[in-house]
């Protein structure tokens, strides 16, 4: 006699909603997905993916202010916004989310995953309910992701004021964009409408842009931002964010005032978890909402796990679906390895982009982890590099220094996000940097200064074994 199929109920259809339904979908489960706006999530909808895609125009904006280095004369009077037909761009960040969106919904459909439209909350530890609708399940997930946190005094009225989820409903590129807050998604926006042709000004509470990530390349990044005309202001917390007739004026804490055409808020997130019936569930969450997991995704309540942005483990699509599958794979009795966040692999997509993977040189510094070595090559003595007409950046590898194993790396460069690949598969599989270094990389690439910087690494090693 056949088992009964297990049921699984999802509040949510982003990453982490969408990627566990496959797999719970895979394992033969009974799966219900209830999505308040749409399938692929806010990620699909409006954060990662339609940023990602302005950025593929901006990116070939800012190639575009080296092509004179390169040899190619472009009949404009030097000014991006010219060349930038702005209502056209936010058009196609617009198709392509809906389009990617309706892949996900295919795909699930294709799995025999049901989705109801509509808010979920739970009105029990195993009881979803939508409108009229109770679904009983034998095991729940609440992935219902955050969003944008507002700052009292800087409310956004989504013309002039915006946060970045209101940005592709402009029909024009702002003139001059006052970005506030200087972590992963205010660098990226400022980097990308600089490219595109706004005057930009970038609002920063700390001493220096992206201040969580390593300090060498947040200082690359900003001395380009610099170089390329952008206003950075360090040490300025924004208070208040005013509509004048033609644009906004910013005001910060010490009374310093910024004028601009266009706001754009980025701030931090908050999740999505009020009202849903978690503490009437017995779901713990922490001081700011986020729902409270363990490595494999369990909340407080048996039976009912959480991923993604609502429980604020670390904010990546890449990280909500892994926290999904996992959910699945221990709900459905699979094997499973715990989530582990030093593995991951991150990129902010900057101009030049930085991706990074494993232990954080920093940790090196601090004493945390001992026996290490470091080493950071710059791109600007890349043959690749100085083909292509760039001089920013850098790859950096970290090793302990007994073994020469790689526990980490940071690579400054275009396109880092494809190169990283080679350190993360090391840092996952625990290789050397012998194992680099006795790799073959492409003669001119940029890949090329991974396995150099693997080969500086090497002398150290082989004295410290002898
Ligand atoms: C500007 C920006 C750029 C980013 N770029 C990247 C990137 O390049 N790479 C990367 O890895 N990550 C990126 N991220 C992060 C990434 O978007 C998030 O980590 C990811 O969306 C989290 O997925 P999720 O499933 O937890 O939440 P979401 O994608 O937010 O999905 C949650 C879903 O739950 C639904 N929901 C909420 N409440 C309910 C309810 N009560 N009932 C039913 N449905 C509900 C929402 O409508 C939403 O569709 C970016 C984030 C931002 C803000």
């Amino acid at each position: 006699m056949s088992q009964p199929r297990a049921k699984i109920a999802i509040i949510g259809g982003g990453p982490g909603g969408y990627e566990a339904a496959l797999v719970a979908a895979q394992l033969g489960a009974e799966v219900t997905v209830v999505e308040r706006d749409g399938l692929g999530g806010a990620c699909v909808l409006t954060d990662c993916v339609p940023s990602k895609t302005l950025i593929a125009t901006s990116g070939m904006m800012a190639g575009l202010e080296e092509a004179s280095v390169l040899g190619i004369r472009i009949n404009s009077d030097g000014n991006e916004a010219d060349l930038l037909d702005a209502p056209r761009l936010y058009a196609r960040v617009r198709a392509l989310a809906r389009a990617q969106s309706a892949d996900v919904a295919s795909r699930l459909s294709a799995e025999g995953v049901k989705v109801i439209a509509g808010p979920g909350r739970l009105i029990g530890p195993r009881l979803v309910a939508t409108g009229d609708i109770e679904i009983e399940a034998d095991a729940v997930l609440v992935a219902t992701g955050a969003e944008p946190r507002v700052l009292a005094g800087a409310e956004p009225d989504g013309e002039r004021i915006l946060t970045w989820r209101q940005l592709y409903d402009l029909d024009e590129l702002p003139e001059q964009l006052i970005v506030v807050g200087s972590g992963v998604t205010g660098a990226e926006f400022a980097s990308a409408y600089q490219a595109l042709g706004s005057q930009v000004t970038l609002i920063s509470s700390r001493d220096r842009v992206l201040p969580h990530e390593d300090a060498d390349a947040a200082m690359v990044v900003e001395e380009v931002f610099r170089r390329r005309g952008m206003t950075v202001l360090g040490h300025s917390r924004a208070e208040l964010v005013t509509r004048t007739s033609t644009g906004v004026i910013v005001t910060l804490l010490d009374g310093r005032t910024v004028a601009g055409t266009h706001c754009l808020l980025t701030v931090g997130m908050v999740p999505n978890t009020r009202g849903l019936g978690l503490a009437e569930a017995g779901i713990m969450v922490d001081d700011h909402g986020f729902v409270q997991v363990d490595k494999v995704s369990r909340t407080s309540a048996p039976g009912v796990y959480a991923a993604g942005d609502c429980t604020g483990v670390l904010m990546l699509a890449s990280v909500a679906a892994m926290q999904g599958r996992i959910a699945m794979w221990h709900a459905l009795g699979e094997a499973v390895k715990p989530l582990r966040l030093s593995h991951v692999a991150a990129t902010i997509f900057t101009e030049p982009e930085i991706a990074k993977v494993g232990v954080p040189e920093q940790a090196v510094a601090s004493g945390q982890i001992a026996d290490a070595i470091v080493v950071k090559l710059p791109l600007a003595t890349n043959a690749r590099a100085k083909m292509q007409g760039f001089r920013d950046g850098f790859v950096k590898l970290i090793a302990q220094r007994s073994s020469g194993t790689v526990l980490g790396g940071v690579i400054v460069a275009p396109r880092a996000s494809e190169l990283i690949l080679a350190v993360s598969l090391a840092v996952e599989r625990l290789l050397t940097v012998d194992h680099l270094a006795q790799t073959f990389s492409v003669y001119p690439s940029l890949s090329g200064s991974v396995t150099e910087a693997a080969r500086r690494l090497m002398q150290p090693v082989e004295r410290a074994d002898g």
